[in-house]
């Protein structure tokens, strides 16, 4: 589903270079659950942001569904995104003035989905998180899981290839991080391939295979407890 072939990134700030990516190479298959862990700085988000297309690479392939994702047009970029990919972030990204359906339905509004099935699509993915009684209160009147349900039922709404998650349990306490990790497993277990960075052992620990990143290279791939 995921290849990276000797992946390089640097960022330029003015005469200086920053070399972030140093030659990354990863495959991930369809179906898989799979967490990219290292320290702040190790180049993670510079990783998720190259595979979500939302930041270019310097040299190497990556392949994404047998699509050579290389030197995109913004349009073209945008296009693959929202056909291929789905988002969670750590701090949400909800629109608070927007109700929970009102949130999962938007990106099918970019896509020009007639109104009635939006609202109709958006309150079968909220059931599927388990918030469809939420479904017209606002982010302000959710928990901090319930947001990120939210959110994850956003990601999958446009029927994505891809859940490319930040941190998606970094401003979460420990219980509702286990119930953000179980629905996210419900979701792979119902066939979606999912890559979440963390700086987290045992959210990790709940993926089924871990690429360590250190230093903008990867510095060991290994099974977790969970996939056997
Ligand atoms: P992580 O997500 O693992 O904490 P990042 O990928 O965010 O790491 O950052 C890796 C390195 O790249 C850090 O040293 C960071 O300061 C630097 N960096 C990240 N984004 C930029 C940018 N847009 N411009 C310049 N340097 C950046
Ligand atoms: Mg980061």
């Amino acid at each position: 589903m995921i290849r990276l072939e000797n992946i390089h990134k640097s960022y330029k700030t003015g005469k200086n270079s920053l070399h972030v990516l140093k030659g990354i190479d990863m495959h991930i298959k369809k179906g898989e659950m799979v967490s990219i862990m290292g320290s702040s700085g190790s180049g993670k988000s510079t990783l998720l942001n190259i595979l979500g297309m939302l930041d270019n690479y310097d040299e190497g392939e990556y392949h994404l569904q047998d699509t050579l994702i290389k030197n995109l047009s913004e349009t073209k970029a945008a296009q693959y995104r929202s056909q291929f990919l789905g988002f969670i972030f750590q701090s949400f990204n909800l629109i608070n003035f927007k109700s929970a359906a009102e949130n999962v339905a938007l990106p099918l509004y970019y896509q020009k989905v007639p109104r009635k099935k939006r609202v109709e699509l958006a309150h079968e993915y909220l059931d599927k998180v388990g918030l469809l009684e939420w479904a017209e209160h606002t982010p302000n009147e959710l928990s901090g899981g319930q947001k990120q349900r939210v959110a994850i039922a956003r990601a999958l709404i446009a029927n994505p290839r891809v859940i490319l998650a930040d941190e998606p349990t970094g401003a979460l306490d420990s219980t509702t991080s286990d119930e953000v990790m179980q629905v996210l497993r419900k979701v792979n277990q119902e066939g979606m391939t999912i890559v979440i960075v963390t700086h987290e052992n045992d959210i990790a620990a709940k993926t089924d295979r871990l690429i360590r990143l250190k230093d903008g290279m990867i510095i060991g791939k290994e099974l977790t407890s969970s996939s056997i």
